[in-house]
Formats: structure tokens, C-alpha cells, sequence
């Protein structure tokens, strides 16, 4: 504990699920944390609330991801929050986790379901990426969450498995730019991962999602987030450009 004291760190979708989880995680190890939201207030307030409960250091920033002027508006917040709190707006670590899953079978996929899925789950990331770099000094950390579909069909989400693939893109060529400033740029693929979905409270359901993974149960959130926070720890140094598969051994088949 204590790996990240003196770091900041941005976590995107971080009023539930995953992310919140892993604004958790890195402000347990001493990060001072923005937990980023889009529509989620009460929710990013009260992730804020239990980290500052805990000893810990934490900021809402709220900006919705996907629409035009999206990138500027969540930096507008998060560099005023690092600023109040540290003088600075230096950025050590980003976590692009915020997405939208489209469940919708290809047949039935618009042009604008597929716009949006690409903006927010994408297109954002890259932005996101492009507009910390000048913040980010050496050593810095960008880890993208991505998803087991990249390797395990499901018909009904053609749509959203195109854009993790576009996501693990950015840790292959962006890991390499970035080498030279010792900055590491990885993917975690989670695979079924309880979250606020319905489906998590249908006892079947959650058995026959269950059976997907090596272990016989749904992931937790948490067990995504220890991996994101061990990337975005020193431990880490030698790994970039890599696929981390945080699956349960899904993807064992
Ligand atoms: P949740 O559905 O629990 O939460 C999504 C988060 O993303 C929320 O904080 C939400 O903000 C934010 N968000 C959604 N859309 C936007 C948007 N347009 N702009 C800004 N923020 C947005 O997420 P999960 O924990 O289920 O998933 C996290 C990541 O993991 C996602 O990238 C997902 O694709 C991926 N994943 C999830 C799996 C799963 O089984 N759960 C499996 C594999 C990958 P708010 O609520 O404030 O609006």
C-alpha cells in the first residue's frame, strides 16, 4: 500500500462499476484521484465522500464523453481540481475506462448506435490520450479498458467489440511512441464483471454467466481494478503494449 503517493490520477466512468472500483484501488495506494462522470453526480460525490472517508484524496470532474468539446470540458475540470490541490495539473496516471455496450444485433445497428459507440468508447480514449501527453511527465501511466469481446464472439455485440479492438490499438502503437519518456501504455480485458445491469440480479443469468469464467463466478469489480492498479504501479515498469486478460480465464475457452 502506498505505491502511488505524490501520483494524480484520472479514472474515466468512475461514478460505478470498474471504474469506481479502481478510483478506489489507486486512492487506497495514495493517489489523488478524479473521478470523472457523466451523468452519475450523486454517485461520483459519494465515490469522492468514501475515499476522503478512508484517508484518502479524491475530486468529482464531470463531462460527458462522446459529444463535441467533450475532451476540453473534462480537462477544464480536472485541471482545476489538480491545480486547487496541488498547484500543478500534472498528470501521472489515466485510465480510460468509461464505455457503452450496445447489445443489439447487427441486423438492427444504426448508423447512429455505431457513431455513438465508437465516439464514446474510442474516439474518446484517443483524445483523452492526445490532451493528457503534454501533462503526463516521464513515468507516467495510461491504462484502457478493453474488453474479452476482442477475443471471444458474441454476435450481438459486433458493434462494441469493433471499438475495444480500435482501444487495444492505442496501447500497441501508442506504447511505442511513448517508450522514450518511459510512459506504459497497456489494455485490461475484463470479461463479465458485475455492474448495475438487472442481469446481476437474476440468480440463472448470473449462474450461466458464471460458467464463462475458469472460476465459476462473475468478476467483481475489484478484481479488475487490482489490475489496472498494478499497472499504474512502479512493479509494472517493463510491461507496455501489452494485453492483460482480466477475464477469470474466459478466454480459456
Ligand atoms: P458501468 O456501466 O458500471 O459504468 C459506466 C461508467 O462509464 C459510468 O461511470 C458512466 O458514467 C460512464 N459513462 C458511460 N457513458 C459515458 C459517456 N458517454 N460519457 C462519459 N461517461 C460515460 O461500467 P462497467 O464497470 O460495466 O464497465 C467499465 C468498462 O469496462 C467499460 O469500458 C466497459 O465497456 C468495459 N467492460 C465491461 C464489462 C462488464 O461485464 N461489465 C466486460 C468487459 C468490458 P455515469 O454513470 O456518471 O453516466
Amino acid at each position: 500500500m502506498g505505491d502511488l503517493i505524490g501520483k494524480t490520477a484520472l479514472v474515466t466512468g468512475a461514478s460505478r462499476g470498474m471504474g469506481r472500483a479502481t478510483a478506489e484501488r489507486l486512492a487506497r495506494e495514495g493517489a489523488l484521484v478524479a473521478v470523472h462522470y457523466a451523468t452519475g453526480k450523486d454517485a461520483a460525490e459519494e465515490v469522492v465522500a468514501g475515499i476522503e472517508k478512508d484517508g484518502g484524496r479524491a475530486f468529482a470532474v464531470q463531462a460527458e464523453l462522446g459529444v463535441p468539446g467533450d475532451v476540453h470540458e473534462l480537462f477544464l475540470g480536472l485541471e482545476q481540481g489538480l491545480k486547487e490541490r496541488t498547484g500543478s495539473t500534472e498528470l501521472n496516471i489515466v485510465v480510460n475506462n468509461a464505455g457503452v455496450m450496445g447489445g443489439v444485433k447487427p441486423e438492427d445497428t444504426t448508423p447512429e448506435q455505431f457513431d455513438r459507440l465508437v465516439a464514446v468508447n474510442a474516439k474518446a480514449p484517443f483524445f483523452i490520450i492526445q490532451r493528457a501527453l503534454p501533462n503526463m511527465p516521464d513515468g507516467g501511466r495510461i491504462i484502457n479498458i478493453s474488453s474479452g469481446l476482442t477475443r471471444f464472439a458474441n454476435p450481438d455485440e459486433i458493434a462494441y467489440a469493433m471499438t475495444k479492438g480500435a482501444v487495444e490499438m492505442l496501447a500497441l502503437h501508442f506504447a511505442k511512441h511513448l517508450g522514450p519518456r518511459n510512459i506504459t501504455v497497456n489494455s485490461v480485458a475484463p470479461g463479465i464483471t458485475r455492474n448495475s445491469n438487472p442481469l446481476f440480479g437474476i440468480p440463472e443469468a448470473v449462474e450461466q454467466m458464471a460458467a464463462l469464467s475458469a472460476f465459476n463466478r462473475v468478476g467483481e469489480p475489484q478484481d479488475v481494478a487490482d489490475v489496472v492498479a498494478f499497472l499504474a504501479s512502479d512493479d509494472a515498469r517493463w510491461i507496455t503494449g501489452a494485453f492483460i486478460d482480466a477475464s477469470g480465464g474466459t478466454l480459456l475457452g
